[in-house]
C-alpha cells in the first residue's frame, strides 16, 4: 500500500497559518462583512418588510352574497408580521444559505454509522418521472398500479437481499423501522401469552436502539463487549431467561465490527424463548455477501437512506423498511403489497387484510404506504447496480474504510485495529492528543480543511471516538485528500497546536455553544431595535 502524501497542497501552506491572499477567509476585515465571493446572509426578518411582497393577489371579495365573505369568517384579524421579500431577494436569500452549507455533492462527507454516499443522478431521473412522482396516495388503487409495482418489486429485493420472508414497507426512517421490528415482537409474544419485559441491548449501540424499546414499553439491560469490540456471547447467554422478549444487535456492530458469533447469539436467544432484532443501518458492509436471515435474524431495518444511497440529512425523508422472519411476519403492520396469482398487485389493508390471511397484524405506523420517492431511488440503485454491482458496494466500502485505517493508524490511535481488519467504517480515539487538545478541536480544523467532520463521541464506548466512513463512492485520489488533511489535523492534535482549539478559522461561524442551542433554542424572531415612525414587524403583529 503507498503511503498517502503527508500534505494535502504543494503550496508549502502550513495548516493553521493564515496566509495573506491564500484564503478569502485570511486578510483585514471587509466593509461589507462579506469574503470575496462568500456573502454574509442576514435573516429573513432583518431583510423583508411588512409591506413588501413577491406576489400580487388580488384582494378577496368581502361579500359573497351570503352576509359573509368566501373565508367564511376565517380571515386575518390583524397583520401576522411576516418578513415579506421580491422573488430574487427570496432566491438570493436561500442561494447565499445553500452556499455556507456542506453537502456530498460538494465533497467527501466521512460521518461514520451515517452512511453518506453519492446519490447518483439515475435515480432522480427516475423518481421526477409523473408517473411515480405526481401520485397522490387517496388516488383509487386502480390508477396506480405501476407505483403498487415499484413498492412490491423492491419489497421482493430486500426480502432477496437478506434472505428474509416479508417486509413492512412503511416506517419512514431506521428508528421508525426499529420500532416496527420491536412492536412486532410485542405482538408476537402477547399473542402466545407471554409477557416478557427486558430487551438486551450492546453499550456501543446507537442511542436509537434503547430508545425504541424503552418506547415500546420494554426495560433496557446492557450486554458487555469482550475487549475486542464484539458482543460477549457468554455474557450474554448468563443472562437470558423468560424474561427477555428479545436483544438488539447492530451487525456489522458501530465499532465497524462484524459480529462473527451472530448465529450462535440467535440460536441462544431463540432457545431461550426471545427474538432477535438486527439493527441493519450498516447493511452497506454486508449487502451481496451475507444475509441476515441466515444467521436467525427475526427483524431488521434497512435504511435505504443509507444502503441503497436515497438522500438524507436536514431531516429529508428516509425509509427504513423492515424485514421480518417467518415467525414475526405475520404480525407485521398493514398496509402491504401482495401479488395474487393473477399477477396482479394488490394494496393489503384493514378492509382486504382478511382476504390475504393478515389478521393478526399489530396495527400501522403511518397514515399511508412509505416513502414512494425513496422506494423509487432505492428500486433504481439495485437494479442498476445487479447482483454482481451490490457486492461490489459492500467489498468496495470495506476496502475503503480500511485503507483509511492503515493509513492513519501510526498517527491517530485505533483501538480496535488489532482485532483485525474493520467493516465499512474505521474507528479512532483521541488517545495520544496533546492535554488540553480534544475529538472537537480535531473535527473544527478539519473544517477548515474543507471537510465535513466525521462522527464524533459516538459510540460511546470509545473515549473521544472519531468513527470514520468512507462509503464506496469515494475514489482512491478523493481518500488520500481526505486522509493527508486529516493526517495534518491529527499531527496538530499531537503536537498540541494551540490554534486547533479556536478552529473553524476560516468558516463563516466559528465556535459555536451547540449545547446552549441545543438546550435552549432560540427559534422566534427577536426585532432588536425597532426603528422610530416606520410600522416595525412587531407593531404588525410580528413576534
Ligand atoms: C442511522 C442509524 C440508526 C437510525 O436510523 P435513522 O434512519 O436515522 O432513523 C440506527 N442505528 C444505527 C447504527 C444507525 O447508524
Amino acid at each position: 500500500m503507498n503511503a498517502p502524501p503527508k500534505t494535502p497542497n504543494a503550496s508549502g501552506w502550513k495548516p493553521g497559518t493564515p496566509v495573506e491572499g491564500h484564503n478569502a477567509m485570511s486578510g483585514p476585515d471587509t466593509a461589507t462583512g462579506n469574503r470575496a465571493l462568500m456573502l454574509e446572509e442576514p435573516l429573513l426578518f432583518e431583510i423583508g418588510h411588512v409591506e413588501q411582497t413577491g406576489v400580487d393577489l388580488p384582494e378577496p371579495p368581502k361579500d359573497s352574497g351570503r352576509g359573509a365573505n368566501r373565508l367564511g369568517g376565517f380571515d386575518r384579524a390583524e397583520a401576522i408580521g411576516l418578513p415579506g421579500l421580491s422573488e430574487p431577494e427570496t432566491v438570493r436569500h436561500y442561494t447565499r444559505l445553500s452556499r455556507q452549507n456542506y453537502a456530498i455533492d460538494l465533497g467527501l462527507f466521512p460521518l461514520g454509522s451515517c452512511t453518506m454516499k453519492h446519490n447518483p443522478r439515475l435515480n432522480e431521473k427516475v423518481a421526477r418521472m409523473p408517473g411515480f412522482a405526481d401520485v397522490h396516495p387517496l388516488q383509487p388503487v386502480d390508477t396506480v398500479r405501476g407505483a403498487l409495482e415499484v413498492i412490491n418489486e423492491l419489497a421482493f429485493w430486500l426480502i432477496e437481499l437478506t434472505g428474509m420472508y416479508g417486509v413492512a414497507m412503511s416506517p419512514k426512517a431506521g428508528a421508525h423501522g426499529e420500532l416496527c421490528g420491536i412492536l412486532c415482537i410485542r405482538a408476537a409474544l402477547e399473542a402466545r401469552g407471554d409477557a416478557r419485559e427486558v430487551i438486551l441491548v450492546p453499550e456501543s449501540a446507537h442511542g436509537t436502539n434503547p430508545a425504541t424499546a424503552a418506547f415500546a414499553g420494554y426495560r433496557v439491560e446492557d450486554i458487555p463487549a469482550t475487549a475486542e469490540g464484539r458482543v460477549d456471547l457468554e455474557a450474554l447467554k448468563a443472562r437470558l431467561g423468560p424474561d427477555v422478549a428479545g436483544v438488539m444487535i447492530t451487525n456489522p456492530n458501530t465499532c465497524g465490527l462484524f459480529e462473527r458469533d451472530m448465529k450462535a447469539i440467535s440460536d441462544a436467544v431463540h432457545a431461550a424463548g426471545g427474538f432477535v432484532y438486527c439493527d441493519g443501518a450498516n447493511f452497506n458492509a454486508i449487502v451481496g455477501k451475507v444475509r441476515p436471515g441466515d444467521l436467525g435474524v427475526d427483524a431488521m431495518h434497512i435504511n435505504l437512506h443509507k444502503t441503497f444511497s436515497t438522500p438524507h440529512g436536514g431531516g429529508g425523508p428516509g425509509s427504513g423498511p423492515v424485514v421480518l422472519s417467518e415467525a414475526l411476519a405475520p404480525f407485521g403492520p398493514l398496509p402491504f403489497t401482495a401479488r395474487t396469482k393473477d399477477g396482479i398487485v394488490h394494496l393489503v389493508e384493514e378492509e382486504n387484510a382478511a382476504e390475504f390471511d393478515h389478521t393478526q397484524a399489530f396495527g400501522r405506523m403511518t397514515a399511508f404506504h412509505g416513502q414512494m420517492g425513496m422506494f423509487t431511488r432505492a428500486l433504481t440503485y439495485i437494479l442498476s447496480h445487479g447482483a454482481d454491482g451490490l457486492k461490489q458496494v459492500a467489498e468496495d466500502a470495506v476496502l475503503n474504510a480500511n485503507y483509511i485505517l492503515r493509513s492513519l493508524e501510526d498517527v491517530l490511535d485505533a483501538p480496535f485495529g488489532p482485532s483485525g481488519p474493520c467493516m465499512h467504517e474505521a474507528l479512532f480515539s483521541d488517545k495520544g492528543f496533546a492535554e488540553g487538545l480534544s475529538t472537537l478541536d480535531l473535527a473544527k480544523g478539519l473544517i477548515d480543511e474543507g471537510y465535513h467532520p466525521m462522527t464524533m463521541y459516538f459510540p460511546l464506548v470509545v473515549h473521544g471516538a472519531m468513527l470514520v466512513e468512507p462509503t464506496e463512492t469515494e475514489s482512491k485520489a478523493a481518500l488520500d485528500q481526505f486522509i493527508g488533511a486529516l493526517r495534518s489535523v491529527a499531527e496538530r492534535a499531537v503536537n498540541g497546536d494551540e490554534t486547533l482549539k479556536t478552529a473553524p478559522h476560516y468558516a463563516p461561524r466559528r465556535r459555536l455553544d451547540e449545547t446552549l442551542a441545543a438546550r435552549k433554542p432560540v427559534l422566534a424572531w427577536q426585532e432588536p431595535n425597532p426603528p422610530s415612525g416606520s410600522p416595525s414587524l412587531s407593531e404588525q403583529g410580528g413576534r
